[in-house]
């Protein structure tokens, strides 16, 4: 039974190794309403809202990224998303958030958390990571305030940073950096079957945020 399976996936493996390798119960969390956020949920408006304790200059170079890669039909891709979000999928910063530690609001889906090196060894953090996402499943109250049943995905997802080796990494890197972690609250995981989004720079070679195939992910299995 062992081999045929073998020899099955070395068969697909030599005809499509991007397709072969792209196993969707590997690759993402799951679907909304278990993973994800309910700003995108409504497939109209596309909007998750995020804060920092530090507000980098470099946020503001992911913003731009996410909002572009992210982009809807009426952004000049006919046929984006089969439709939805015409908008695209855009990352707002939550004006309210002071920039200062401890400065998530009760509005925040996604949260920047920059830990100094002292505070990250005592969360019990690998010396040799430099992010890593934790997300809680939004409260039944915030579910009921926005008129949709619970469970309603995340709120919020924390996004904790080894601001040390975070202020080691280009700019480029950073950016990058930000696009991977954002994903995890999107409700992807840590993959490296084939070029993505949830490439980690860890165990395979960190890309440049999200590709086709993450926004096809996006529409058809996290939020389909
Ligand atoms: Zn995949
Ligand atoms: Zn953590
Ligand atoms: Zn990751």
């Amino acid at each position: 039974m062992l081999a045929t399976a073998l020899g099955f996936a070395l068969g697909m493996g030599s005809l499509d190794v991007a397709t072969a390798n792209h196993e969707i119960s590997q690759h993402i969390k799951g679907s909304y309403p278990n993973v994800g956020y309910q700003g995108i949920a409504g497939l109209g408006y596309g909007g998750v809202r995020f804060s920092s304790d530090r507000c980098k200059p470099q946020e503001d170079n992911f913003v731009a990224d996410f909002d572009a890669q992210l982009e809807g039909y009426l952004g000049g891709k006919p046929g984006q998303y089969g439709g939805a979000w015409p908008n695209g999928i855009r990352a707002v910063r939550d004006v309210a958030s002071p920039c200062v530690t401890s400065s998530i609001t009760s509005s925040t889906d996604f949260h920047w958390d920059f830990m100094t090196a002292s505070e990250w060894a005592a969360a019990g953090h690998s010396a040799g990571y430099t992010g890593h996402s934790h997300s809680d499943i939004a409260l039944s109250s915030w579910c009921a305030a926005r008129n949709v049943s619970y469970p309603c995905g995340y709120h919020p997802t924390r996004i904790h940073i080894n601001e040390p080796k975070y202020a080691a990494y280009t700019k480029a890197y950073k950016t990058q950096f930000f696009l991977h972690e954002s994903a995890h609250g999107m409700g992807f995981r840590d993959y490296c079957g084939h070029d993505s989004v949830s490439n980690n720079g860890v165990l395979c070679v960190i890309g440049d945020g999200y590709l086709p195939l993450d926004r096809n992910m996006l529409r058809w299995q996290i939020y389909g």
